[in-house]
């Protein structure tokens, strides 16, 4: 009996010790069958994935800026830079972790695109700290659409809507785009009366100030964002969530889908909701617009964008300064 017991357990032992190195060869010839298709070490899998965001991140930059970023620059050391028409190179990531609020502060370009706009439907106020387009890189407006308040009110233009004037930065097609979406919206009211008292009277555009409780400028500093008509559960420092939820379900999505389809969006997507505000972000829509899911498994890296002229122009400087 217990010479049999002993040779039961050796039986045991053994059958595991065969299934262990079954399972590691087979863990083995896995991987570096990944390795291998992959042509990267497995651990490297994070970087690939870094990598091809970051170039597609500066394609959509280069698309939402054509005439202000001219060029793509590598350092020695790696970090990865945006050059401007003024020749002020902009760094594409500090390498920091952050917090909501360092991001809000200190975001860099890498930050400033890495959550998702939703282009479809949102039903309710985002989960906290889900605000998609509120991490603005100042430099790069700065560039763009004036560095001080005398720089951005010359480059002010009038858009008329609704018997008034609304001043709007004419730099980077912001005022066109802006005419463009009220125009279209102008329209829709026409069948849809009811839309109109959503939009009109606009509450503002351009004021050059600090975001409230803050010492950032506000995007209307550089006049690139409008506040349509108020109400008084516009703002989440002014309402409650349930409050905000209440508008957000009257707001007709007619107006947000038309605003997003001129490059702008819209603060009902944010946690910190505002859901008057828009403001003009092309290279927020362009990401989502182009978005691929694990497109780090796909070729090219530049899959799923449009392959017109000027897109295959900013893919070979992309290539040329990172390879
Ligand atoms: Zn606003």
């Amino acid at each position: 009996m217990v010479i049999n017991l002993m040779k039961f357990r050796t039986k045991v032992l053994f059958g595991i010790m065969i299934i262990t190195i079954i399972s590691l060869i087979t863990a083995s010839i896995f991987s570096w069958k990944i390795m291998n298709e992959n042509n990267v070490n497995i651990l490297n899998y994070g970087s690939i994935y870094y990598e091809r965001t970051m170039r597609r991140d500066i394609l959509c930059l280069m698309m939402a800026y054509p005439e202000y970023i001219l060029d793509v620059k590598k350092s020695e050391n790696g970090n990865v830079f945006i050059v401007m028409k003024s020749g002020k190179q902009i760094l594409y990531d500090d390498g920091r972790e952050k917090s909501y609020n360092e991001r809000i502060h200190n975001g860099d370009l890498q930050d400033m695109l890495e959550e998702i706009y939703p282009l479809w439907y949102t039903d309710s106020i985002m989960d906290k700290n889900n605000d998609p387009g509120r991490v603005r890189v100042y430099s790069l407006l700065e560039e763009v659409y004036g560095s001080s308040k005398e720089q951005v009110v010359s480059n002010l233009e009038n858009v008329y809507a609704g018997g008034r004037a609304i001043p709007f930065n004419n730099n980077n097609k912001a005022a066109q785009s802006l005419k463009k979406a009220l125009q279209e919206i102008y329209e829709l009211t026409r069948e849809r009366g009811e839309i109109y008292s959503y939009v009109f009277p606009i509450n503002g555009s351009f004021n050059y100030r600090v975001i409230a409780g803050t010492n950032l400028l506000s995007p209307h500093s550089f006049g690139i964002a409008i506040d349509l008509k108020s109400d008084n559960r516009d703002y989440w420092k002014w309402a409650t969530k349930e409050q905000g939820q209440e508008r957000l379900d009257s707001y007709p999505r007619e107006v947000v889908k038309i605003f997003e389809e001129n490059n702008f969006i819209w603060g009902g997507k944010w946690s910190y909701f505002d859901i008057l505000h828009f403001e003009y972000r092309p290279e927020i829509i362009i990401k989502s617009k182009y978005f691929v899911e694990n497109h780090e498994m796909i070729e090219p890296w530049y899959y799923g964008f449009p392959e017109d002229e000027e897109v295959l122009r900013y893919i070979n400087l992309i290539e040329n300064a990172i390879n």
